[in-house]
């Protein structure tokens, strides 16, 4: 991505392409939500990206989202936590972001919901689910899912909203394809016990048009907006 280009442009050009896939693919418009992934870009480009409209944002590490989202708190922002969350790190978390998109077991949803201030409302939660199997260790298991999502769904400073993934790239459209709709299937399973859930949460700026054929209602999108990031 040439250096000229800036995160207004970028967002224009994504909102562009989300609103072109939910067209082509019958959706409704309006119906995926942006969130762009800012990990380890400076707050400078997040006011860009908010005076072009953009209010809801994703951080991965714990410290440094806290961090941005106080230097932030003029603007009217919408903060979601999509890295993997310590047991360290629930207090500051609980106070800080209005989602954590990354639960994978009952001990952290429960810590998380203990911590969750008084003053401000529930924490919105997905479950992150691992459909890759041993190939990666984050996310739960599919069959774990319905017994974490009813736990959830009875702690009073949480609201479950969704599920989460980051499934490991395929070799080809169609295979990225199966493994977004077997998501989108694992949600509306949930979505028989759980009628509240509003949330896929799928796609990210190398998999994104998959990830709206087969229904995403989120797509995290970092790379396409803010450039690629340093490692
Ligand atoms: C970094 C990250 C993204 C964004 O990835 P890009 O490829 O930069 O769009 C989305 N989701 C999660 C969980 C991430 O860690």
């Amino acid at each position: 991505m040439p250096t000229s280009t800036t995160v207004a442009d970028n967002l224009q050009q994504t909102r562009e392409a989300i609103s072109t896939l939910e067209t082509q693919h019958n959706r409704e418009h309006g119906s995926v939500q942006l969130l762009a992934v800012s990990k380890r870009k400076p707050t400078s480009l997040i006011r860009e990206a908010a005076a072009s409209g953009q209010r809801l944002f994703g951080e991965n590490y714990a410290d440094e989202g806290a961090l941005k989202i106080q230097e932030l708190s003029d603007l009217s922002l919408e903060w979601h936590f999509i890295g993997h969350v310590q047991s360290n790190k629930t207090r500051l978390i609980s106070k800080h972001y209005d989602w954590v998109q990354s639960i994978e077991r009952r001990k952290i949803a429960e810590r998380l919901a203990a911590h969750r201030p008084v003053e401000l409302p529930p924490l919105n939660i997905c479950l992150q689910v691992n459909v890759d199997g041993e190939t990666t260790k984050s996310g739960c298991p599919p069959e774990q899912l319905p017994e974490l999502a009813t736990f959830v769904s009875t702690q009073e400073r949480l609201i479950l909203r969704g599920i989460m993934a980051i499934p490991a790239p395929r070799e080809s459209a169609s295979a990225q394809r199966d493994v977004f709709s077997q998501l989108h299937n694992l949600f509306s399973e949930l979505k028989l016990q759980h009628p509240q859930l509003d949330t896929l949460s799928i796609g990210m700026s190398g998999d994104m048009p998959a990830a709206i054929a087969e229904g995403a209602t989120m797509v995290r999108i970092g790379t396409a907006i803010f450039g690629k990031r340093d490692s």
